[in-house]
Order: structure tokens, then C-alpha cells, then sequence
């Protein structure tokens, strides 16, 4: 059986499936099992930023496999406190700390839980479109209703407000909220950047009430926005910053990074894999291929190259094109899941993002002529 067949009969499957066998990946292309080449701008859902089977983490991972693979949080471990030294060195002003797990809603949960122990408060107040993960914890903070309803009742406290709307957040969030959670741009919810004027009120009422600030960095970080994290765009430092996608070159690996003020008691949290040395290793390779590549620069400009080209023969179809960095949203007047297909067709991955949103998150090591591709490829399928 091929692998379409091994995984129909197989898995227990929790993805609308696109019928597409991808079998190896090189800088921003990766090949179908019929050597069809495709540039992929869904990037493993914004994962391959420093692109695919990138060399320098390749070395790192398989050098860090003869040497050690495991070391749990109870001992002290050289390649995880290169790695924390180095995330809190990168780190917004104020975020002294580093805590790493697994994945995103990993983050997520162990941001809420040192929110709430750090304030003693219960509330959680976060955006509609909002998108923070799958894990009961972090779905209680995820807007989405089609995700949400069938898990409840879900964790207790939640609630939402408005993106983008200062006075429904300044009304939310009082004395009971231990956190407030924002993506700086929405990234499942359309690509939505948050206003200026958004994520400073956030600070500030976050600051006035007491409540712990959190950054939902997972998609936007680590260059995608054209600087490191997308709140250096917006000169606005939250208490913690949520980490992980595109953070380890692949390699799963998640990370909160906070103030110090949000230390929890020691035997609080856990995690039995979470800064193990082979996720270390990678991420400290991928973060130095960030750094020493200029991939910051790179998204600002290739993603301003995109629009430009982009907005040449625009479509009646296009409702609005939405970008910062290479994470680029193309909201249409119809459903985009057809234009994804034609899009494939021609040799280029994108993703949705809601019913109406196409969605581009290149590898940020992309290429001038394939980010040219990709601009002509959407204009040609979008062509009224
Ligand atoms: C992907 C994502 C998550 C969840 O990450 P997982 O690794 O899939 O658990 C959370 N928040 C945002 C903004 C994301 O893009």
C-alpha cells in the first residue's frame, strides 16, 4: 500500500486530508512521491522558516544524536542552558526567563497556569478569531466555535472581547484576570494584525489591573513579521511571550518566555520531554541561521516585493491583502478552498485561513523568483 492508502486505513485521522504525498523538502520547495515540485508556502504551517532540510540543523541534530538525547528538567544540562541563555537574549525588554515543552498549546497551557499562579486570579480574557490550540486549556481560550462546542465544558474563566477594540478589553478585565492572550497579528483568524494603539491600551490595562500580559508569538515569532517577534514591531514588551513553530527548524519544540515575576514555585509545572538536548540542539542551530542569515530583513522585504507584484493585476475577486513580513493573508469575496486546489495545480502550497482567507507562510529563506512565482502563480488563478 502507498502511503495514502497505509494512512486511510491506519490513523486515526483529525484532518481534512488534501490528496498530496509530500516526501522531501529543500529551502522552500518540497516534492510529491511523483516528483512533482511545489513552493510551499504553507511552510508546515509557518514551521519551516530557516526552510526545509536545512543543513546547518541537520549536522546539529544528528551530531547531538551520538552525544545525548534525553536529560529531564531535574538535571542541569549543557545544550538547554545554551538554548535558555540564548531565547532570553533574543527576548523582548523585561523577559528574563525561559520555560520550554513541546509545542504551541503546550505554551499556551503553561502560560495560563503561570498566570494564574502568579496572580492568585482565575480569569482569562483573550480575542474572538483568536486561535491559541487544541489542548483543553489552550481551546478555552480559542474562539472558534466549530473547535470549541464539541469539547465543553471547557475550562472555567474563560472569556472574549473584540480584536482590535479598546474599550471592550478595558471593560473585560478586572480584578479577577490573571492574563490577558493576543496574538499581535491573527494568524488562523485571517491574518489580522492588531492595531498600535491595541497592544499599548493592552499594557496598560493589563498594568492598571494587575492581570499578566501574554503575547501569543507561536505563528508570528522568529522572523516572520520581519523582525524577531512581531511586538518588536510595536515597541509593546507583554509579561510572556508564547513560542514555538518555526522555533527549533523543525523539530518540535515550544517555549514561554516571562518576566521573572511569573517564577513558579518549584514541582508546579512539568513536562518529560520539554528542553530535552536534541530539541535544544536544533533550536540554538535554527535561531543562529535566523540571526547570522538576516532572515528579519528578509520577510520585510520579500514580503513588501510580494505585495508590490501582487497588487499590479489585482483581482475583482480580492476583498483585501493583508501582510506583514512573509505571513501573508489574500481575503477573497468567495470561499478560497478552490483556488487552494488550483494553486497546488500549478506547483504552489498555500493554506486557508477561515472560509475567505488564503494564506502564505513561505519559508523565509525563499527565494526573489519563487516569491515572484507566487505573486504570478495567485494573480493567474485569481484572473477574472
Ligand atoms: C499553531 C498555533 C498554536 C498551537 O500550536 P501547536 O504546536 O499546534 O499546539 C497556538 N497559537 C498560535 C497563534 C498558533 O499559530
Amino acid at each position: 500500500m502507498n502511503a495514502r492508502e497505509l494512512e486511510r486505513a491506519y490513523a486515526l485521522e483529525v484532518f481534512p486530508k488534501r490528496d498530496l504525498t509530500i516526501v522531501r523538502g529543500e529551502g522552500a520547495c518540497v516534492w510529491d512521491d511523483e516528483g512533482r515540485r511545489y513552493i510551499d508556502c504553507v511552510g508546515g504551517i509557518g514551521v519551516a522558516s530557516i526552510g526545509h532540510a536545512n543543513p546547518a540543523v541537520a549536522e546539529a541534530l544528528a551530531e547531538q544524536a551520538r552525544v545525548l538525547v534525553s536529560c529531564p528538567g531535574i538535571f542541569y544540562n549543557d545544550v538547554r542552558a545554551r538554548l535558555l541563555a540564548e531565547l532570553v537574549s533574543i527576548a523582548p525588554a523585561g523577559l528574563t526567563r525561559a520555560f520550554l515543552c513541546n509545542s504551541g498549546a503546550e505554551a499556551v497551557e503553561a502560560a495560563i497556569k503561570f498566570a494564574r499562579l502568579a496572580t492568585g486570579r482565575a480569569g482569562v480574557v483573550s480575542a474572538m478569531r483568536g486561535f491559541h490550540g487544541r489542548t483543553l486549556g489552550a481551546l478555552s481560550a480559542t474562539h472558534k466555535k466549530e473547535y470549541r462546542e464539541p469539547f465543553e465544558p471547557l475550562v472555567p474563566g474563560f472569556s472574549f472581547v473584540p480584536f482590535n477594540h479598546v474599550e471592550k478589553l478595558r471593560a473585560a478585565v478586572g480584578a479577577d484576570t490573571a492574563a490577558v492572550i493576543i496574538e499581535p497579528v491573527q494568524g488562523e483568524g485571517g491574518v489580522r494584525p492588531a492595531s498600535r494603539d491595541y497592544l499599548s491600551a493592552a499594557r496598560r490595562i493589563c498594568d492598571e489591573a494587575g492581570a499578566v500580559l501574554v503575547f501569543d508569538e507561536i505563528q508570528t515569532g522568529f522572523c516572520r513579521t520581519g523582525r524577531m517577534f512581531a511586538c518588536d514591531r510595536y515597541g509593546v514588551a507583554p509579561d510572556v511571550l508564547c513560542l514555538a513553530k518555526a522555533i527549533a527548524g523543525g523539530v518540535p519544540l515550544g517555549a514561554v518566555l516571562a518576566h521573572e515575576r511569573l517564577q513558579p514555585p518549584p514541582g508546579r509545572h512539568g513536562t518529560t520531554f520539554g528542553g530535552n538536548p536534541l530539541a535544544s540542539a536544533a533550536a540554538l542551530a535554527a535561531i543562529r541561521f535566523m540571526r547570522d542569515e538576516r532572515l528579519d530583513d528578509r520577510a520585510e522585504a520579500l514580503g513588501a516585493r510580494f505585495s508590490e507584484r501582487f497588487a499590479r493585476r489585482q483581482s475583482a475577486r480580492v476583498r483585501a491583502v493583508r501582510q506583514v513580513g512573509l505571513m501573508i493573508g489574500v481575503e477573497l469575496r468567495e470561499r478560497c478552498r478552490p483556488y487552494l486546489g488550483a494553486l497546488a495545480e500549478r506547483g504552489v502550497l498555500a493554506l486557508p485561513a477561515g472560509t475567505t482567507v488564503i494564506r502564505l507562510l513561505p519559508p523565509l529563506v525563499i527565494t526573489e523568483a519563487q516569491i515572484d512565482e507566487v505573486a504570478d502563480t495567485l494573480t493567474e488563478v485569481l484572473a477574472d
